[in-house]
């Protein structure tokens, strides 16, 4: 998938579901990833198709549910925060002192493709507004 367009047509074609998804299988290693950071909670790798020249996906090692943004529950407040902490701590490592972006996707509207929730890190580049 190399175009904007190509990847919303994944988003609009995915299923929202708590089902397993690619990402399960990058963190049991099953499939290979380029990973940038991982501790016993959070992994991140870089994107497969990025749209900046760093751009990582950083995402909790269990799911517990959270299939996306708008399916949190107050017991993932600790993840949620964990997830965007390992923002700044790769964004550092990546030296993006002068500025980045994160993005969450949710649901069909929001473009995500992926039903494992998932922090998009991005930067290298500079960002335009309003996002398409
Ligand atoms: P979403 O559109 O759901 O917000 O983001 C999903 C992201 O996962 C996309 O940016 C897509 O390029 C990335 N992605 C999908 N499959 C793989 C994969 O197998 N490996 C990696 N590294 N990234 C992937």
């Amino acid at each position: 998938r190399s175009s904007m367009a190509s990847e919303k047509e994944a988003a609009l074609a995915a299923v929202p579901s708590d089902s397993p998804t690619i990402f399960d299988k990058i963190i049991n290693k099953e499939i290979p990833s380029n990973v940038v950071y991982e501790d016993d909670k959070v992994l991140a790798f870089r994107d497969i198709a990025p749209q900046a020249p760093t751009h990582i996906l950083i995402i909790p090692k269990v799911k517990d549910g959270l299939t996306g943004l708008s399916k949190a529950e107050e017991r993932h407040c600790e993840i949620l925060g964990q997830l965007l902490y390992t923002a700044k701590l790769v964004a550092k490592q990546e030296g993006l002192e002068d500025g980045f972006r994160v993005v969450i996707n949710d649901g069909p509207k929001g473009c995500q493709s992926v039903y494992h929730i998932h922090v998009h890190l991005i930067g290298g580049r500079q960002m335009n507004w309003p996002p398409g």
